[in-house]
């Protein structure tokens, strides 16, 4: 599989605004939410965390163990 054996899951990349609240988008498909929620309501994507650090995933993957995928 190589350079990408292990697929990018979707996230929320938040906005920092001075005057309004924080936006987010969705990674994949760009739509935009006042918070981040567990599902993009654009794509319907199961989102991890806002970050836009590459270590999440790993995190996420953690999660994924423990909790179960139950969808
Ligand atoms: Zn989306």
């Amino acid at each position: 599989m190589g350079l990408f054996s292990k697929p990018k899951h979707p996230y929320w990349v938040q906005h920092s605004h001075l005057f309004k609240d924080d936006e987010y988008s969705c990674s994949k498909c760009g739509c935009k939410v006042d918070w981040p929620k567990p599902v993009c309501p654009g794509c319907g994507s199961k989102m991890g965390a806002s970050q836009d650090d590459a270590n999440w995933v790993d995190e996420a993957e953690i999660m994924d163990i423990l909790f179960g995928e139950d969808d």
